[in-house]
């Protein structure tokens, strides 16, 4: 599927949503041959303290992306039912989605530079990164896929209790990781956790901006993909879940 299909696929599904939620251009990404729209899905109005999705910063991981698409109805009516407000970014990189490739035009990183300034990115990440900041949700995910790993894992910041629920959701559909990580051996999961990795990331970025956890799930590209997007939609509902109980709102 290439991104313009995409893009116009979920403008058709998120219409229906209309009144409630809108769906926006954030700004023009770099593609080939021309420029993409940014999308973000979020109410009409701004509203503070939900649940953020970012998904498509890398091409050759589909399982995130393809999740939203699929069930976009659900996440976004389960979120109204719980009262939870949600803010979708459904492709931060359309060159990346269209190349099947983690990296932008120049060949540079996508997911880093939003803070600590340790990597090159490029005006995608200014736009994002202004943009995500006036939601102040309460918890970030960012999807994210591992082609070097057979088991799923977390990058996780904050609460460590919603981190150990979502770790138990991995692994209630994976074997979840547990040692170094293949892509990087430096990198050491524990409960199928790597724990405050600041490395520049959305998710390290957001864990900056006042979010009570903020984390980048990672599920293995050798699994089946409707597994993977099960997976992620089980951690999306998690969340939803989980900031509901918490407000005392929803079951
Ligand atoms: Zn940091």
């Amino acid at each position: 599927m290439r991104y313009a299909a995409y893009a116009q696929a979920f403008a058709r599904t998120a219409r229906r949503w209309n009144g409630k939620y809108l769906l926006s251009v954030v700004g023009k990404a770099r593609s080939v041959p021309r420029a993409a729209p940014l999308l973000r899905l979020a109410p009409a109005r701004v509203r503070h303290g939900g649940l953020m999705i970012l998904a498509g910063f890398h091409g050759e991981e589909p399982a995130g992306p393809l999740c939203l698409l699929r069930y976009v109805h659900h996440i976004v009516g389960r979120a109204g039912d719980l009262k939870v407000p949600l803010c979708i970014y459904p492709v931060a990189n359309p060159f990346g989605f269209d190349q099947n490739r983690r990296c932008t035009v120049e060949g540079k990183f996508t997911n880093a530079g939003f803070v600590h300034d340790e990597d090159v990115t490029g005006p995608e990440v200014a736009l994002l990164r202004a943009d995500m900041l006036r939601y102040r949700p309460e918890v970030f995910l960012d999807l994210h896929e591992d082609d070097h790993e057979s088991r799923a894992y977390l990058y996780s910041f904050g609460e460590p209790q919603l981190a150990a629920r979502l770790v138990a959701t991995q692994r209630a559909f994976l074997e979840v990781a547990e040692g170094a990580l293949s892509h990087t051996p430096a990198q050491v999961a524990t409960a199928g956790q790597v724990r405050d990795h600041h490395d520049g990331s959305a998710e390290d970025f957001m864990s900056h901006a006042g979010t009570r956890a903020s984390f980048a799930i990672e599920t293995p590209t050798c699994e089946d993909l409707r597994v993977r997007m099960a997976v992620h939609l089980a951690i999306i509902d998690a969340c939803l879940d989980d900031i509901a109980a918490r407000r005392g709102g929803g079951k």
